[in-house]
């Protein structure tokens, strides 16, 4: 894209793009932390939130499956893990998410999904921002009883390159299995099974949850009734960060 010449770009994308950037310019800077078990709307909820607030939204889990199916050398290190629903180590991460928070996209801020995961992934975030004068001004804990969860996950389908997520009950397609806005066929993640996401949820359980208490004690902790329709708690949200 840093090629693009803008003569060559239709005068609609230019207007579009020009009235987000205007509105764009009024927003405060947010730095969000989306926290939650697998399946309990993270990644639902992330793009209202991003497009919102003008945000980058960095998910780590995202992240992690585009190098895996690239074959890059910090995917062939994840792989493992990954499949057997563990966590990856926080070095591998901890890189990721540094490089990531670059990108100009994050320039009013971010929102975290998948990030961090364990209290080490926390205190290394906590110095990274530090060392550029910032901070985390929200952790919103989606709060959910792990018996819903196999439910949601089990019958989620994703179209990878864009990151937009159905689920056969909850959210369905308009075309069982096909992406509704580029007609490209929808997946199932691998590790989608009820098999996996217990080990998932032991990961969220031991090591994920003290994550809640390092931010609570901050006092920057927003606690979300996760279980409710996606419009709900989009609801919210929207309350959260208004105040
Ligand atoms: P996470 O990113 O936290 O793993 P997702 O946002 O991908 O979770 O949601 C998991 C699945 O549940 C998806 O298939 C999604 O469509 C569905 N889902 C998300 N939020 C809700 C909700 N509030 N109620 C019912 N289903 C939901
Ligand atoms: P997710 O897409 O968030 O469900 O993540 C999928 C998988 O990627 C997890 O089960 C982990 O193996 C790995 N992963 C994602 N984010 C992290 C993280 N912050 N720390 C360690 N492992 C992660």
């Amino acid at each position: 894209m840093a090629n693009t010449n803008l003569e060559d770009v239709p005068s609609e994308n230019l207007m579009t793009e020009l009235l987000r950037r205007f509105k764009c310019s009024s927003k405060p800077d947010k730095r969000l932390i989306l926290v939650g078990p697998p399946g309990s709307g993270k990644g639902t909820q992330s793009p209202i939130i991003k497009d919102e607030y003008c945000l980058c939204h960095l998910a780590t889990g995202d992240m992690l499956r585009a190098a895996v199916a690239a074959k890059t050398p910090l995917g062939t290190k994840a792989k493992e893990a990954m499949d057997k629903g563990e966590l990856v180590s926080d070095d591998l991460v901890v890189g990721i998410i540094d490089e990531a928070m670059k990108k100009p996209s994050c320039q009013k801020g971010f929102i975290l999904d998948g990030f961090p995961r364990t209290v080490v992934q926390a205190q290394k975030l906590d110095e990274m921002l530090e060392k550029q004068g910032a901070k985390i001004d929200k952790v919103l804990n989606f709060a959910i009883d792990d018996a819903i969860l196999e439910e949601r996950i089990t019958g989620r389908w994703i179209h990878p390159s864009s990151g937009r997520t159905y689920h056969t009950k909850f959210a369905p397609s308009k075309v069982p299995g096909v992406d509704d806005v580029t007609g490209e066929p929808l997946i199932q993640r691998k590790d989608d099974t009820a098999a996996v996401l217990k080990s998932r949820l032991d990961a969220f359980h031991r090591q994920t949850e003290p994550v809640i208490d390092y931010y609570s004690k901050k006092g920057i902790v927003a606690n979300l009734h996760a279980e409710k329709p996606p419009k709900e708690v989009t609801s919210q949200v929207e309350k959260v960060l208004s105040q």
